[in-house]
């Protein structure tokens, strides 16, 4: 990423959950309800209920572009989230799921250049060649965050 981000300045007081956050950040850069609607391609709705606290954590993509809009580091945002736990919550076990599968898809197709599902940041991934329970040859996509706990094995 070659743009430079402006730095929130540590003097401000950032919320502690997200939609305080939101809020804060957002007026940070001068920004509209209406202006972070367009800069994200999120519905103003969307925009007005996160800021509201109906929503109190956000996926991947959700964090990665209202990062980008806002001009921040993704980790800004989900130091701030709260999630419920994913045993508990169907949804989000189905989507993590969902984000994994990808990410593992991507990474068996080559790619390197992919980043963290948890914080954006850059991942380190690879493949390893096994054998199935069959004994057939088999590939793992794994990877593993350079920045956060995150992994995938
Ligand atoms: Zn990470």
């Amino acid at each position: 990423m070659s743009r430079t981000r402006r730095q929130i300045p540590s003097e401000i007081n950032l919320a502690q959950n997200l939609a305080g956050r939101l809020k804060q950040l957002r007026e940070y850069r001068n920004m509209t309800e209406l202006d972070l609607s367009r800069a994200t391609r999120l519905s103003r709705q969307r925009i007005e209920d996160l800021e509201a606290g109906v929503e109190t954590w956000l996926s991947a993509s959700d964090r990665q572009v209202l990062s980008r809009a806002l001009n921040i580091e993704p980790a800004v945002l989900l130091e701030s989230e709260l999630r419920p736990d994913s045993g508990a919550h169907p949804v989000y076990a189905e989507q993590e799921r969902f984000v994994l599968g990808e990410l593992g898809e991507s990474i068996l197709a080559g790619s390197r250049d992919l980043v963290c599902p948890a914080c954006g940041s850059g991942l380190r991934c690879s493949i390893q060649k096994g054998f199935d329970i069959q004994g057939r040859p088999s590939c793992l996509p794994k990877a593993f965050c350079q920045k956060c706990p995150f992994i995938l094995k």
